[in-house]
């Protein structure tokens, strides 16, 4: 088994569509990057290649990269997971945590789970995604950040 750690933060923007864990999220403002931004996505990326020693996602999607601009972060997630298959592991279960003081994500937990075990090709038992405030504390209204941690397993022959 490995296990793994992600975390990213994204700066909140007007004019930007804001998508969590693939689901499109209505709210005044989107976040900021050079791909969709998802950052759930993105903490969930590095949390896999983690997992596996191989770096983090700037590394594998650099910035600098055009074909990565405005990039579906599910696609770049089904790379990811490619990766993940050829070293020869399978998802034992993914949390994740998302940290947002706006807009109540509640409403779309259920769908990115969903989104999230379709891309695995797992069932939603185990994939945990979760939402939390910093009491004002953190990054305020000015951005959204997401920790994931995951268990990878080994394929038996
Ligand atoms: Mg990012």
């Amino acid at each position: 088994m490995r296990i793994g750690h992600g975390y990213d933060v994204h700066r909140l923007v007007p004019d930007r569509r804001l998508v969590l864990c693939g689901e499109n999220v209505p709210y005044e403002r989107g976040l900021l990057g050079h791909s969709d931004a998802d950052v759930a996505v993105h903490a969930l990326m590095d949390a896999v290649l983690g997992a596996l020693a191989l770096g983090d996602i700037g590394h594998l999607f650099p910035d600098s990269d055009l074909k990565y601009k405005d990039a579906d972060s599910m696609l770049l997630l089904g790379e990811v997971i490619g990766i993940m298959r050829e070293k020869g592991f399978t998802l034992g279960n993914a949390d994740i945590t998302i940290i947002a003081e706006k807009p109540k994500l509640a409403p779309y937990i259920e769908k990115m789970r969903g989104n999230l075990a379709a891309a695995f090709g797992c069932g939603v038992g185990r994939i945990s995604v979760k939402a939390t405030t910093e009491e004002g504390l953190g990054l305020g209204g000015a951005g959204i950040g997401a920790n994931a941690v995951v268990l990878l397993e080994s394929i038996a022959e």
